[in-house]
């Protein structure tokens, strides 16, 4: 049997938001221990990401970066790293009603913003984060493995891991970051509300005809909302689609060849940006909407997907996760400086309190959307055309908007909060 050592905080799953969180507790000097399933090094992934995305080459995974975002990852030093790669500012937002009349144009014009947000590869985010992990002694990266066993918590809140190579780790808190069908969630007995939305998203890179004009544009129908966003590249005609639709859609969908696909994409997207005249190989995702019935319990905490998961019409997923992974180095590093016992479910609560409920209203208004767009009678396609319209030309509620999902408004964690003059 292997021996046993000790950690303060073990971080299980090292994407987007469990290496936030690292990044975020690192400074404090803690020793971290960050699992992840996938094998080899931060230096071995970073040599990948820098040698896969050439110019011509986009990750088909990428993320709608709301402000807050932003100005998190600036704080844990790791937006110069995405900069440095690539990342595309969108100054415009352009939704319309693919059944009927109704239109949204959202824009950073009229907040006196430079843009609304960033559309980032996964990869180049992820890039930047571990880029930044590797600058600390104190987190120590064990990959290739998985967690095998859980302890109950002992008087303190410790657990012992058992992993999946045989070696055991005795963690001060364990933190599960381990995605949408986290295995920390299920050792734990932490259930889930969690059903199906019926829709699977497409996802791809795109060359249109037209230039994008920084814009992110979304079409609305009753089969699912069609995105294109714009990226970073040599030319201003390279996007990115999530096109979420029902399964069997989808999947005849992913039967086409490219250009047939091409053509159906540019059917499907009214031509706005002209004809689709190319595109990267294609993946199908199922999409679900999950709820953990709570995210923390003595010595162990649930962030980002391990404890929510939301359709991606609103591009909201990460950034949710984000602000989970800010919310929870604040709680813990105020508990250690006020010499409290931080594993302690009492202090791990106050995480929870400040996220579920964001989290939740999110959800909720992804559902709304999604139920909205349904297919409706027509009284209600023209309310529902009506209502976009009325909101158009109603500045303070579009702004109220526009700022929410900017994650400019509401309460936030210091390290997502711009620094005021
Ligand atoms: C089509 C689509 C489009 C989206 N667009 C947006 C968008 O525009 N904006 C936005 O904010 N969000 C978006 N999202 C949501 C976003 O992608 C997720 O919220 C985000 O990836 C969650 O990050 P995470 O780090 O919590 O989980 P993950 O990205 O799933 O990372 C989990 C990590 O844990 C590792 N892991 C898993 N299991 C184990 C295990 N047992 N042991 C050890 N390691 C493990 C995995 O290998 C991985 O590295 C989108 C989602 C989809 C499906």
């Amino acid at each position: 049997m292997k021996q046993s050592c000790m950690s303060d905080v073990v971080i299980s799953g090292a994407g987007m938001v469990g290496t936030a969180l690292a990044c975020a507790l690192a400074p404090s000097g803690v020793k971290i221990q960050l699992l992840e399933q996938r094998a080899g090094s931060l230096q071995q992934w970073l040599d990948e990401v820098d040698t896969v995305l050439t110019p011509n080459r986009h990750d088909a995974r990428v993320s709608a970066l709301n402000l807050a975002s932003v100005q998190l990852l600036t704080s844990l030093s790791a937006w110069a790293g995405v900069q440095s790669r690539r990342a595309a500012a969108y100054t415009d937002m352009e939704v319309w009603d693919g059944e009927g009349s109704g239109r949204i144009h959202f824009s950073a014009d009229a907040l006196h913003e430079n843009c609304l947000g960033y559309i980032v590869e996964n990869s180049v985010i992820l890039a930047a984060l571990h880029e930044q992990l590797s600058r600390y002694d104190n987190v120590e990266l064990i990959s290739g493995v998985s967690l095998r066993q859980l302890s109950a918590p002992d008087a303190d809140g410790h657990r012992e891991l058992l992993l999946s190579d045989g070696r055991r780790i005795e963690a001060g808190l364990l933190v599960g970051a381990d995605g949408a069908e986290s295995l920390t969630r299920r050792l734990a007995g932490i259930g889930a509300t969690e059903w199906d939305y019926g829709h699977h998203a497409i996802v791809t890179t795109v060359r249109t005809e037209q230039p994008h004009a920084d814009t992110c544009w979304q079409r609305f129908t009753e089969d699912g909302p069609l995105a294109l966003l714009p990226l970073a590249a040599e030319d201003d005609r390279t996007l990115s689609i999530v096109w979420s639709t029902s399964p069997e859609h989808a999947a005849s969908l992913m039967a086409l060849d490219g250009s047939d696909f091409c053509a159906a994409l540019g059917r499907a997207f009214e031509y706005r940006l002209g004809r689709i005249e190319g595109c990267d190989r294609r993946r199908s995702i199922a999409l679900r909407q999950r709820h953990a019935h709570r995210y923390v319990e003595a010595g162990l905490a649930l962030i980002g997907d391990a404890a929510h998961t939301i359709h991606p019409l609103a591009g909201q997923g990460v950034n949710l996760g984000f602000m989970d992974a800010a919310a929870l180095a604040e709680v813990l590093l105020a508990a250690m400086v006020r010499g409290e016992n931080w594993t302690d479910e009492a202090v791990l609560r106050r995480f929870q309190r400040q996220r579920r409920s964001a989290n939740l209203t999110m959800a909720a208004t992804m559902e709304g959307f999604r139920r909205l767009f349904a297919p409706q009678p027509p009284v209600v396609r023209l309310l529902r055309s009506c209502g976009m319209n009325l909101t158009d030309r109603l500045e303070p509620v579009k702004q109220h908007l526009v700022l929410q999902a900017m994650g400019l408004s509401g309460e936030r964690p210091a390290l997502a909060r711009r620094p005021t003059i």
